[in-house]
């Protein structure tokens, strides 16, 4: 019998059948979620930002995909482009739990009161907190996408939700000094999980990294768990 499927299906840019790395403890696929309201010059999807874009993945193809790897997978990650952007996400997520999947988010927090609605549903999230709020706009293109993206992780924290804050930097958005500030304050919010991610420029370097590696033991004091990744 084939799943149910949400009146409006999910615009879907595609799928990647398994990860062991975007979901903590599980084996999972993930789900790319097609648009997305911010234009950071850095995106790594940059084809998944159009939320007019016809979606590339049926959703009741996904569905059926995840159907059959009942047993063989145990989570389902929800990713983009930014998946709180459609109204036919919750729908979408309880379909998915409703196949035995445990459910991961990965999103911008753009969208704080969506993301307070979602949190019973989910298991895990992956929250971008790219800047400080002063520097976010630089960032994303977009006015005002700080005081959200904060507001956000105040959402996260208040939830109880697991969650790991990610970092995206290069010394040219912001400096050294900044991205201290950055981990001062999940500190003091009392955040658990942080990643500083490297962000490679269009030349493919990402400079001031060998700066982050040295000060990885400052940067790390304090948190649970504290990933360096790429570069
Ligand atoms: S929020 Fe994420 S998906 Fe959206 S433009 Fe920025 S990096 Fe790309």
């Amino acid at each position: 019998m084939p799943p149910a499927t949400p009146a409006d299906p999910l615009r879907l840019g595609g799928l990647t059948p398994l990860t062991t790395i975007d979901f903590p403890g599980r084996l999972a696929a993930v789900l790319y979620c097609q648009g997305c309201p911010w234009r950071c010059g850095y995106c790594h999807n940059p084809g998944l930002l159009d939320a007019t874009a016809p979606p590339a993945l049926p959703w009741t193809e996904a569905l059926a995909f995840l159907q059959r790897r009942r047993g063989l997978l145990d989570g389902v990650v929800f990713s983009g482009g930014e998946p709180t952007l459609q109204a036919t996400l919750p729908a979408a997520i309880e379909a998915v739990r409703g196949l035995g999947f445990a459910v991961a988010l990965h999103t911008g927090g753009m969208y704080p009161q969506r993301l307070a609605a979602l949190a019973p549903q989910l298991d895990w999230v992956g929250l971008d907190i790219k800047a400080a709020p002063a520097h976010y706009d630089a960032i994303t293109a977009t006015p005002g996408s700080g005081g959200r993206a904060w507001a956000a992780l105040d959402v996260l924290l208040a939830s109880g939700v697991p969650f790991e804050c990610r970092t995206t930097w290069h010394a040219g958005l912001y400096d050294l000094d900044a991205l201290h500030a950055i981990a001062d304050a999940l500190r003091q919010r009392g955040v658990r999980h942080w990643a500083v991610q490297a962000c490679r420029t269009a030349a493919g370097t990402t400079p001031g990294w060998p700066m982050v590696a040295e000060q990885v033991a400052a940067l790390r004091a304090g948190f649970e768990g504290f990933a360096l990744r790429g570069a």
